[in-house]
């Protein structure tokens, strides 16, 4: 065996624990096991029939070759028309870039703006992957937390608190993976005064759960003129049009940034895929599929009811995604006479093995004290998850 056979970069980096979890989930089944999966962030519906037609129509069309690095034009103009319907922001062709999921359009500008030791501001709980690639890209990550008891949400104090000469990025989605906390316009609004004393900080507005709204509508920071050509969209089909497996994303920077973007993108993957760009185009000047938003509400109103019912639980309401993160700390130092729980990675662990109940530890999410529950899933699974979760708990009780 060679020692060095790996690169510290690879060494050192976890591996993604949402999709650890959900292989583990998957492996159990295989073997048989009843597990009620909770554990990821993917819609539990196909993709619409109309946009699978159009993909494969676009087959027929000979939507088989390479595309252009930035994507099609036709995806590239129905983004911008997409921009401007949903969001009011005007964009030009050469400020958007079609990327093989949102996740590589953070891969891109990490790798495109960050230069070693430069510091990225990280809205916490934050998703999984944002904390590897900032440190792949040699960036380091700087913990901005807020707990349950704000809602999860930064205040404008606490972003400024966190700025130094070094940051050069802050990064946050909204609605949150993983709490399901949207930000509001006024809360944004506060958030971009204290961003607009710092003209060389760069914002990313990890948008990609739009769509998956329950409450009073999406607002987006680079609303606010004096910072939208600082602030970086990333968005894509994955949630909103339950298009996970595609892998389409997009991203809408000025012209400087989206060039650079394409250029790295242009040397690691090429452009995303043919045919999938032209169902995405379709996709999107289609607009909302409401009934799928409709479906998770219905799911997330019963799901909320039924964890506050699980003692020791601190759940809030989240109004987007599709994510509920109790704060469980209440277990930690608690045994059932088995096992001791000292963590939420021992909840998540024990709550897999014992109740067969697939969810994510809160901790690689920079939350150590919380669950996270993915509702994307059957009422029915929603149901019986609750159950033997609050008979798993229970036994920790006396
Ligand atoms: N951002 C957030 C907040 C996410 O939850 C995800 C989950 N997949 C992504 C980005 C990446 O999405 P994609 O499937 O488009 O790569
Ligand atoms: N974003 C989803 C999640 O958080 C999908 C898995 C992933 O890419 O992390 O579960």
């Amino acid at each position: 065996m060679n020692k060095n056979l790996l690169s510290n970069r690879v060494k050192n980096m976890p591996e993604s624990a949402t999709l650890k979890m959900a292989q583990m989930a998957r492996d159990l089944k295989s073997r048989g096991v009843d597990i009620v999966d909770m554990s990821l962030g993917e819609p539990d519906f196909d993709t619409p029939a109309d946009i699978k037609e159009r993909a494969k129509i676009a087959l027929d069309e000979g939507y088989t070759k390479y595309t252009p690095v930035p994507g099609l034009p036709v995806l590239r103009e129905a983004v911008i028309h997409k921009l401007k319907r949903d969001n009011n922001l005007d964009y030009n062709m050469d400020q958007i870039v079609v990327t093989n999921g949102a996740k590589q359009a953070i891969a891109n500008i990490c790798l495109a703006l960050l230069n070693p030791g430069d510091e990225v501001v990280l809205f916490t709980p934050y998703w999984v992957s944002y904390d590897s690639i900032i440190k792949i890209a040699e960036g380091v990550p700087v913990i901005v937390s807020a707990g349950i008891e704000q809602d999860f949400k930064i205040l404008p104090e606490q972003l400024e608190a966190a700025i130094t000469p070094k940051t050069k990025l802050v990064l946050f989605s909204s609605p949150s993976n993983p709490t399901g906390s949207v930000y509001s316009s006024k809360e944004l609004e506060e958030l971009a005064k204290v961003l607009k004393k710092y003209p060389d900080i760069h914002i990313i507005s990890d948008e990609i759960y739009e769509y998956i709204n329950f409450g009073k509508g999406h607002a987006s920071i680079a609303a606010f003129d004096y910072l939208k050509d600082r602030v970086i969209i990333v968005n894509g089909m994955s949630k909103g049009f339950a298009m996970t497996g595609w892998r389409i994303g997009y991203m809408a920077a000025n012209a400087e940034i989206a060039k650079s973007c394409v250029k790295i993108q242009g040397q690691f993957t090429s452009g995303a895929n043919s045919f999938g760009q032209v169902a995405a185009a379709y996709a999107l000047n289609h607009g909302i599929y409401n009934e799928m938003v409709d479906k998770f509400n219905e799911r997330r109103k019963v799901f909320i009811k039924l964890l506050k019912e699980i003692p020791g639980f601190k759940v809030n309401e989240p109004t987007g995604a599709f994510y509920l993160f109790p704060d469980i700390s209440y277990y930690f130092g608690k045994s059932n006479g088995k096992i001791t729980i000292n963590s939420s990675i021992d909840f998540s662990e024990h709550l897999l093995n014992d109740a067969h109940v697939a969810t994510v530890a809160g901790t690689p999410f920079g939350a150590p004290e919380c669950l996270r529950f993915s509702y994307a899933t059957s009422m029915e699974n929603i149901i019986e998850a609750t159950k033997r979760v609050k008979e798993f708990a229970k036994g920790f009780e006396q």
